[in-house]
C-alpha cells in the first residue's frame, strides 16, 4: 500500500533522515521505534508532503505521491493525526470533527454517520460534543485528535506518538481503539516511544537510529531482539 525506496530528507544541510526504506501492506499496523530526535517525525511530515525528499521515492498504492501537495495527499487516503494535536481549541468538539470532513466533499448525512462513529469509538467525547477542545484533557485531546483525522475516512492513517503524556489507563484504551480502527479497515502507520505497548498490537516494525533504519522486524522478532529490548522495552 505505502512504500518508501531510499528516502533522504535534509533541513538545510543537516541530513535528517537517510535512504529510508519502508513498506506498509494493506491492513497492517506498523510501528516507528526510536528515541527522541531519531528521524521518525521528519519520515511523517515526508508522507504528508510536508517535507520534500532530495531522493527516494514514495509510493502509495502503486502511484508516486512525491511531490503531491498535503491537500493532495490527504485526499488520496493518507492522513497524518499530529503528534502537537493541532485542534482548533475554541471551536467545540462537534465543530472540531465537522472540520475533519473537509477535504472530501461529503453529504450532510455521511458527516452526521462519522460523527457518530467517532462517539461510539470515543464516548468521552459524546459527553463533552459541545465543549471547547481547549478545555479537554491532554488524553481527551489526543482521542479528539484521532476522530478529527478518521472524519475523512483515510485508508492509511498516521500516528505520530498518541500515547504520550498519557496516563497508562488511558494509554490502553487508546491503544485498543487504534486496533479497533484497524480491524475496520484502516491501514495504520504508527511512531512510538512506548514500544511495549505498540510491539503489541503492530505486525511489524522499524527502528531508528540517528536518521536511518538500524532494525526491522516482525513484532515477535523485534519483541525478542536484545538490543531493541535494552534500548526500548527496558526488560
Ligand atoms: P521526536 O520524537 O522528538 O519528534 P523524531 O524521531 O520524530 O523525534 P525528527 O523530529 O524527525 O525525530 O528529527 C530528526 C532530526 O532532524 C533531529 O536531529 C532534529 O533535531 C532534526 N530536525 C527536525 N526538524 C527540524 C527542523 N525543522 N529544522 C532543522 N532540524 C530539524
Amino acid at each position: 500500500m505505502l512504500k518508501l525506496n531510499g528516502i533522504s530528507v535534509k533541513y538545510g544541510s543537516y541530513t535528517a533522515i537517510q535512504q529510508v526504506n519502508i513498506e506498509v501492506e494493506k491492513g497492517d499496523i506498523v510501528v516507528l521505534l526510536g528515541s527522541n530526535g531519531a528521524g521518525k517525525s521528519t519520515t511523517f511530515r515526508t508522507i504528508s508532503g510536508l517535507n520534500k525528499p532530495f531522493e527516494g521515492e514514495i509510493e502509495f498504492e502503486g502511484q508516486s505521491i512525491k511531490g503531491r501537495s498535503p491537500d493532495r495527499i490527504v485526499q488520496s487516503g493518507v492522513v497524518q493525526c499530529a503528534e502537537g494535536r493541532k485542534l482548533f481549541s475554541d471551536m467545540s468538539v462537534q465543530e472540531n470533527l465537522r472540520m475533519g470532513a473537509y477535504v472530501h466533499r461529503r453529504k450532510k448525512e455521511q458527516i452526521k454517520q462519522s460523527i457518530e462513529h467517532v462517539y461510539e469509538l470515543f464516548p468521552i467525547l459524546k459527553d463533552k460534543r459541545n465543549d471547547a477542545a481547549g478545555s479537554l484533557s491532554g488524553g481527551q485531546q489526543q482521542m479528539l485528535a484521532i476522530g478529527r483525522a478518521l472524519m475523512s475516512k483515510p485508508k492509511l492513517m498516521l500516528l505520530d506518538e498518541p500515547s504520550v503524556g498519557l496516563a497508562p489507563l488511558i494509554v490502553e484504551q487508546m491503544f485498543e481503539v487504534i486496533q479497533q480502527i484497524n480491524k475496520e479497515g484502516t491501514t495504520i502507520l504508527l511512531a512510538e516511544q512506548n514500544a511495549n505497548a505498540a510491539l503489541k498490537i503492530a505486525n511489524k516494525g522499524y527502528v531508528f537510529e540517528n536518521g536511518s533504519i538500524v532494525v526491522k522486524g516482525s513484532s515477535d522478532e523485534l519483541f525478542a531482539n536484545e538490543e531493541v529490548r535494552k534500548a526500548y522495552i527496558g526488560a
